[in-house]
């Protein structure tokens, strides 16, 4: 009983589809959206890349993670994917918010989200800053420096801080203990220099990296931090929370989240009391956004025979624009063939297959002037790709938009058509 009701920038708003999957909804909306341009006489950018957000993802994803975690608050890190109707959802879900800059906090409290839901879980803060959550009562930040202490000593001495730890990232896709994190050795210090300025440590914090992949790495950050927690009351400082970061990643969030779930049974039971909370960015964000991309330019490349062509296609987004993802986040986007020769193709592997042959190579390029601004090396579709055609990228929402540039004059603003797969989520959202 699937449904979607779209509205992009233009506010358009349409019908809905009944029984089909998520995939399907996901599919109709790319093809209305590509139907609906005149490639041949459009104004300029009207073939600009989009994204299909599909809200009813986001609303999986969340009963997947009290499934798994159901002890554990998400405080979603905005940094990864700060679109304001994916914040709205979140919000309806009664996630918290980890913000990392004045704009995110502020963002966020736009909504009329609680201060008491926001982590400003950066541990070296502006001065500016630290006065504006001080003037909005955003207590809770994490630290793990004596400079910092100092500066929360004179800036916000009523916040409530987290020490934030030190962690084995080294098999999580963007490392971040090489700039973040107290080592254990530099803790009873911490706590004491906090004790002396008569600041309030409240609570305990790490992050085994962003898209983590060793499930061990998050057992022993529990380990440690439990060890953190018996050091603070040494110092005279009852911790209340343990907020264990983001890192999670979609493919393996079962695995993590068992280990996780039974380090914490460990060593937080239930009846400790202790609340615990986390800041996942990528699992809430990443499925939810699919990129379309329409071809602008081909080149062709012709073997020494003069036969076997194979093709370098250009797109209208690339590597300063949403893939972005490919140079800070280390991601390979899979491209898919969405529309060729005026075929529409999504989700149909047979039709493309259809067209027969072991298939034809082609490299995938994006718009700019710079070599490095390639997506794809290689990659063969049975399906000849020429200028006019769409391709689309899945598992687009996490650390795409938010660190694309305008680099060459292509803008980074990009329409978003929001469906929702999710019947049960409609209602959310308020789209009835
Ligand atoms: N929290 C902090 C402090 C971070 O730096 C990050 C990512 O860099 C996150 C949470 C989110 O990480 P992820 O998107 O991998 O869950």
């Amino acid at each position: 009983n699937a449904f979607f009701n779209r509205h992009d920038h233009h506010g358009h708003h349409d019908g809905q589809a009944v029984g089909q999957s998520p995939k399907q909804v996901i599919g109709e909306a790319l093809r209305q959206r590509v139907e609906n341009i005149d490639h041949e006489s459009c104004d300029p950018g009207e073939e600009d890349t989009f994204y299909i957000a599909d809200l009813g993802e986001v609303y999986r994803q969340h009963l997947r993670w009290k499934r798994n975690l159901p002890r554990v608050k998400p405080f979603y890190a905005v940094k990864c994917n700060a679109d304001q109707t994916l914040l709205n959802m979140l919000s309806a879900l009664g996630t918290g918010f980890d913000c990392a800059s004045k704009t995110e906090i502020e963002q966020v409290l736009r909504m009329g989200v609680e201060p008491s839901r926001i982590i400003y879980a950066q541990p070296c803060k502006t001065n500016s800053y630290l006065r504006f959550v001080a003037s909005k009562g955003v207590r809770q930040m994490t630290f793990d420096n004596p400079d910092e202490l100092r500066k929360i000593a004179r800036f916000y001495p009523d916040a409530e801080l987290y020490l934030r730890i030190l962690t084995d990232d080294s098999s999580s896709l963007c490392r971040l203990s090489l700039k973040f994190g107290a080592s254990l050795d530099s803790t009873d210090g911490l706590l004491a220099l906090a004790r002396e300025l008569g600041l309030n440590v409240v609570g305990v914090s790490f992050h085994v990296g962003s898209g983590a992949s060793d499930p061990q790495a998050f057992h022993k950050a529990v380990r440690d931090a439990h060890w953190v927690f018996q050091q603070a009351a040494t110092h005279g400082f009852h911790l209340k929370t343990l907020d264990v970061g983001g890192g999670f990643c979609s493919d393996s969030f079962e695995e993590m989240a068992g280990v996780l779930r039974n380090a914490l049974d460990d060593y937080f039971p239930a009846h400790s009391g202790i609340n615990l909370i986390a800041e996942p960015g990528r699992f809430y964000a990443s499925s939810a956004f699919t990129l379309a991309c329409n071809v602008i330019a081909r080149r062709t490349i012709e073997d020494a025979s003069g036969r076997d062509a194979s093709y370098m296609v250009y797109i209208n987004d690339g590597l300063y624009g949403n893939f972005s993802c490919i140079m800070f986040d280390h991601q390979n986007p899979e491209a898919k063939v969405l529309r060729a020769g005026g075929r529409m193709l999504y989700n149909t592997p047979a039709a493309e297959a259809a067209a027969g042959g072991s298939g034809i190579e082609y490299s995938i390029w994006g718009p700019t002037c710079d070599g490095i601004d390639r997506i794809t090396e290689s990659i063969r579709f049975h399906t000849e790709l020429d200028v006019g055609d769409w391709l689309y990228f899945e598992n687009m929402g996490a650390y795409t938009k938010c660190s694309a540039t305008t680099f060459n004059g292509f803008s980074n603003e990009h329409d978003v058509v929001y469906i929702c797969s999710e019947p049960g989520a409609r209602a959310l959202l308020g789209w009835l």
